[in-house]
């Protein structure tokens, strides 16, 4: 029986139907072990095997380079809020970092890590956030542990088309992927650490993939609980302790199915040609739509607009949202905090689903506007 909801949720999200039938196939038994994985030993050859492979599909999807060790771990990205201050401050004499705050999430982020470090704001966020401030505007400080920022903010809808330019070679920049990965060509190398939470472009809640660099392992602050300190988990091949196997497993197959969707330069086309079927009606809407954010930095992940106007018409918002469920499209109300819709547009949300959303949109004007 094939699914008929269209899932715009953004996070815990669309996961490809291809990835639950294979994993609804081996739920009571994976290959020849008798056992779920679910049931398995995080310590048993088999779970091993999954682990090893898992890394080795990530490596080759992202092209992670050879002096990057790759973390399985919890906590979420807002442990890692955390575990980056606490691992990395080492690098600060002055016990500082950069944060580049362009929305709520690395907003988050910064306000995290002022439990650990001093942080330096390297350009007053623009409120609401709407816009990256241009190259000129950062004020970096050459003694920062690190240079953090968000690639894409999940509630805002706002995107870096590159990472970030540094002025201060030699520090390490830091970026949140939890929205995302592998959704489009991204540059590992140019990073001294990445981190994500599965959730949205790589299966289930309840795994967080840190990739690092060697240098930057083993320097924690004294007080780091061990099941954020990088290289404890590192020496331990990440079963420090109980890792979430069955997140794990999902991980893998969502990898197989990128791998044989034909990897991320086939994902990257299909996103953008998804989110353009949504922002081109909002532009040519003549103002009943509105996407506050810049051209410059809209995301393809993540699309806020409001129905009615730039402040929104709750009435119409309200019908918007009821209307799309009656045909079947669900979680399109936008984040608390910003309002209005927001519609996630993750890998494995299809053109076709995508079409249908901007259909009704179109549909939904004529008959309001
Ligand atoms: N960073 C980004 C960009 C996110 O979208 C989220 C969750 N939506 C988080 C961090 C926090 O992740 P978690 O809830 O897994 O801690």
């Amino acid at each position: 029986k094939k699914r008929t909801v269209v899932n715009f949720g953004p996070g815990p999200a669309k996961i490809p139907e291809e990835v639950l039938q294979k994993a609804q196939t081996e739920f009571l038994e994976y290959e020849h072990t008798g056992i779920s994985v679910l049931e398995m030993s995080h310590r048993s050859p088999e779970f091993d095997g999954i682990m090893k492979e898992t890394e080795k599909l990530l490596r080759d999807e992202m092209s992670i380079p050879n002096e990057f060790e790759v973390l399985f771990l919890q906590g979420g990205g807002s442990g890692q809020f955390a575990a980056v201050p606490m691992n990395l401050k080492f690098k600060s004499s002055s016990g500082s970092a950069d944060y580049a705050v362009t929305g709520s999430w690395s907003a988050k982020a910064a306000d995290e890590a002022k439990r650990y470090l001093d942080v330096n704001k390297v350009f007053t966020p623009m409120k609401p956030y709407t816009k990256i401030p241009e190259k000129s505007q950062w004020k970096f400080n050459a003694d920062a542990a690190y240079v953090y920022y968000c690639a894409n903010e999940t509630v805002d809808g706002v995107e870096f088309q590159q990472p970030p330019e540094l002025k201060y070679h030699n520090v390490p920049l830091v970026a949140d992927i939890s929205s995302n990965i592998l959704s489009r060509p991204f540059d590992v190398a140019k990073h001294g650490l990445v981190f994500a939470g599965t959730q949205k472009n790589l299966g289930a809640a309840g795994l967080t993939i840190v990739i690092v660099r060697k240098d930057l392992l083993g320097h924690a602050e004294s007080y780091t609980p061990s099941v954020l300190n990088y290289h404890e988990n590192h020496k331990m091949n990440s079963v420090y302790n109980t890792p979430p196997v069955y997140s794990i497993y999902l991980t893998k197959l969502v990898l197989e199915w990128i791998r044989d969707k034909g990897g991320v330069h086939a994902l990257y086309e299909r996103n953008k040609n998804k989110s353009a079927l949504i922002y081109d009606v909002v532009d040519d809407s003549q103002g009943f739509y509105y996407c506050p954010v810049d051209l410059s930095c809209r995301s393809n992940m993540n699309i806020p607009f409001r129905v009615g106007g730039r402040d929104g018409n709750s009435d119409l918002e309200k019908k918007f949202i009821q209307g799309a469920e009656k045909l079947d499209m669900i979680s399109l109300k936008g984040h608390r905090s910003v309002g209005g819709i927001r519609a996630s547009l993750y890998n494995a949300v299809s053109e076709e689903e995508t079409r249908k959303l901007s259909e009704y949109m179109k549909e939904f004007m004529v008959t309001f506007k």
